[in-house]
């Protein structure tokens, strides 16, 4: 199992960042308000990922560890009704099986929180309030190597940035911050979507682009598009949300592609934010162990539904 586990972590870990992102995820749907990223070293060294949501009971610590022990997937309908970020129940296990891992938590009800070291299986005492620390140390340790083809600490520690982004971007009602190396280099409060959007983008973002709100038949397209002459807007800046879930489509690039294009003019593609909501027996989330990719029954209808909404959008000044 632990071979099948290390297997399973070549497809869902990565590197530090792909570990901050499941955490991240993990946090999210335990209902987390506020969610504390430490870094040391980018990542390599250690990655601490705290949260103030509801905990996990003393006697489930062990099976969370265990692989698909607690898939949150118990039927098909589930399956195509899943709203919570992790559904596979197999993140920790793969985490733990190439890191040095401990989960720290405490729920409610209990009296104090417990410690859960992954190697030794010991579970211990200890001290923390409502919620869970999950602390990842020396990552492919027991794999050199995979962590030969680790990068130097900077380019890490931006990839992780770059995860907590996306997480921050989908959920201003939850507060995010980022340490590294025992500095605070990233905070965002709790706030609305347009304050999120400020905060992570800057206000540069938000002056050079156009907010965006519109029903396309079975497709909710929201966001705000980045305007063709804002040349200080960032490219690197393009984020797509599939229900709530960030997503890598070429599907979705394309369709942003074409209805930028008759008003581009040469300028380079800006930088957008597209949340799109869909029903979810509609799209297929269960497609790859990273979760980026996303099938949809009809591709056809999305395509168009995001272009529309994009070239409307691009051409009503003031909108
Ligand atoms: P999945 O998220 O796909 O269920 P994971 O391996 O990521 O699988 O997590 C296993 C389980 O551990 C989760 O289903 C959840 O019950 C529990 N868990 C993990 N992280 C947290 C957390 N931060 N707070 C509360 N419960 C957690
Ligand atoms: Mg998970």
């Amino acid at each position: 199992d632990e071979l099948v586990s290390q297997i399973a972590a070549g497809e869902v870990v990565e590197r530090p960042a792909s570990v901050v992102r499941e955490l991240v995820d993990n946090a999210l749907d335990a209902g987390a308000r506020q969610v504390t990223v430490r870094l040391t070293a980018g990542g390599i060294r250690n990655i601490l990922v705290e949260d103030d949501g509801g905990g996990i009971p003393p006697q489930e610590l062990p099976l969370a560890l265990r692989r698909h022990a607690t898939s949150k997937i118990r039927s098909l309908e589930e399956l195509e009704g899943v709203s919570t970020m992790g559904f596979r129940g197999e993140a920790l296990a793969a985490i733990a099986s190439v890191s040095e891992m401990s989960v720290l938590s405490r729920t409610a009800d209990a009296t104090h929180a417990h410690r859960l070291d992954a190697r030794t299986g010991e579970l211990a005492p200890g001290a923390r309030a409502v919620g869970t620390s999950v602390e990842v140390r020396e990552l492919f340790f027991s794999t050199p190597a995979r962590r030969k083809f680790l990068k130097a600490p900077a380019t890490e520690l931006a990839h992780a940035m770059d995860a907590v982004r996306r997480h921050a971007l989908a959920r201003p009602d939850v507060g995010f911050a980022v340490w590294h190396d025992g500095k605070l280099v990233e905070q965002w409060r709790r706030g609305d979507h347009e304050q999120r959007l400020a905060d992570v983008l800057g206000p540069d973002f938000v002056t050079a682009s156009r907010p965006l709100d519109r029903q396309v038949g079975p497709l909710r397209v929201l966001g705000r598009v980045g305007l063709p002459e804002a040349a200080r807007a960032r490219t690197d800046h393009q984020y797509v949300y599939v229900n709530g879930r960030f997503v890598k489509d070429k599907l979705i690039a394309h369709a942003l592609r074409s209805a930028y294009e008759d008003v581009l003019h040469g300028h380079k593609q800006p930088a957008f934010v597209l949340f799109l909501d869909i029903d979810p027996t509609r799209v297929d989330v269960n497609v790859h162990p990273a979760k980026v990719e996303v099938r949809f029954r009809d591709s056809g209808e999305v395509y168009q539904a995001v272009r529309r909404a994009v070239e409307h959008t691009l051409a009503t000044p003031g909108a």
